[in-house]
């Protein structure tokens, strides 16, 4: 409970954004500053005794005001053309040789958004890359039925160490994590495999619903005004979510499997599990999801690891053994 005593909800976003409102998909404004109405720490957040806890802090980056976007294509509909076969490879034609590298899986279409390819093992895994190219100032509202309304999309965190975006190592880490479930049997949808769509927050969720999702990972870096801070921290509702309360504790066991296994292989600081109603993202799910925050853009040190294609791998194979462990005892819900 320490945590939430320290909460803090800073407002840093991108190094040039405005300041504003957190939460990843629909957090709070700025302008209603919220400690209290935010996040709870789930009573059993396991913070490692000892440990140097650091005040989890929302991804200030979704709702800001982000320079507003000209309105791009809706990109949801003649997104489900994906390929769902695996592209036949030349190492698929030839004998395996002791040095072949494991088997490549299909690529992905540019710019798609709801790109499904599918597995073998029953199950479906869908992965939203936060954010997007363009923020999307328009708004919807943050829970079925709703009359507060979010952002349907901020533009995200960045480095200010002259890395890249959070979008754009939200996608890395998604395709790595993407390519590992598909060798480990996963049919997986995508919600965007570019940076050049316009998907919103409730869209997103729409996605992981209409495919009865057996875990819907969001992946997010974060930000805090806070230089020292630093962690993984994941995101889901309460009991008491208006909108998708008795998914909390599905929920709450997935996020503790990815927790878990993320800090096991990549031996990142422990921020925390986190619940809170304020994302919107969450609150249009009916299906076991969490906002995963990879990290702190905003530390050095962690910043150059999430900027790290070997330190991504590591993220993407803890989520992977984490929706191993969850769905070991769940049945596929589409067989
Ligand atoms: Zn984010």
């Amino acid at each position: 409970m320490r945590s939430v005593m320290k909460y803090i909800l800073s407002g840093l976003c991108t190094a040039l954004l405005v300041i504003g409102t957190a939460g990843c998909s629909g957090g709070p404004k700025a302008s209603t500053p919220e400690p209290a109405t935010l996040p709870v720490i789930g009573p059993d957040s396991s913070v490692p005794a000892g440990t140097d806890q650091t005040s989890p802090t929302r991804d200030q980056t979704e709702p800001e005001t982000a320079a507003p976007t000209e309105p791009t294509l809706p990109s949801t509909e003649g997104t489900s053309e994906a390929p769902t076969q695996p592209r036949t490879t030349e190492a698929e034609t030839t004998a395996p040789r002791p040095t072949d590298p494991a088997p490549s899986v299909p690529d992905v279409a540019p710019d798609a958004t709801n790109f499904r390819t599918e597995g073998t093992n029953g199950y479906v895994i869908v992965i939203d890359p936060g954010h997007q190219a363009k923020g999307n100032n328009a708004q919807e509202p943050v829970g079925p039925g709703a009359s507060e309304t979010k952002a349907k999309v901020s533009s995200g965190t960045a480095s200010r160490f002259g890395g890249r975006a959070e979008y754009q190592v939200n996608l890395e880490v998604a395709l790595k994590l993407r390519e590992e479930l598909l060798r480990r049997g996963y049919t997986v949808i995508m919600t965007r495999t570019g940076h050049n769509v316009d998907i919103s927050n409730i869209e997103r969720a729409e996605i992981a619903n209409n495919a009865n999702a057996d875990a819907f990972l969001r992946i997010h870096c974060n930000g805090n005004d806070n230089a020292s801070v630093q962690g993984i921290s994941i995101y889901y509702q309460t009991p008491a979510n208006p909108y998708n309360g008795p998914l909390h504790d599905e929920a709450k066991a997935l996020n503790a499997s990815l927790l878990d296994h993320m800090l096991r292989r990549t031996g990142a600081r422990n921020a925390g599990l986190l619940e809170s109603d304020a994302y919107s993202g969450i609150n249009w799910c009916q299906v076991p999801a969490g906002l995963i925050e990879m990290g702190f853009m905003t530390n050095q040190e962690e910043d150059a690891r999430l900027q790290d294609g070997a330190y991504q791998m590591q993220l993407a194979l803890g989520m992977a053994d984490g929706v191993d462990e969850f769905l070991s005892t769940r049945a596929p819900k589409n067989r």
